[in-house]
């Protein structure tokens, strides 16, 4: 009985990690209950869950070099493959 507690707990470690990277917390409490410790490892490691919105989100922030055409992030003043200065006119 007691063992059963004991991975209820490490289930909802996992889950509560999981759950803070955008997973289902559900999911990953079972997971936690009968494949712990290797659920609560690849918790800790899975990368944050991104969206089809933030994707998106984050496409729209690329803009084509007017020198060379390669993309690059919005925010960047230079350009990464030619080095040349961007001049961004907000709009
Ligand atoms: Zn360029």
């Amino acid at each position: 009985m007691r063992l059963v507690i004991i991975l209820f707990i490490f289930g909802l470690i996992t889950a509560i990690i999981a759950r803070s990277k955008g997973r289902d917390f559900l999911l990953w409490w079972f997971y936690g209950i009968f494949l712990f410790p290797l659920s609560l490892i690849y918790a800790i490691v899975v990368r944050q869950k991104i969206g089809p919105l933030e994707t998106m989100q984050q496409k729209q922030r690329r803009i084509k070099c007017p020198h060379c055409a390669e993309m690059i992030e919005l925010d960047e003043k230079r350009c990464r493959s030619c080095g040349r200065k961007i001049d961004i006119i907000d709009v």
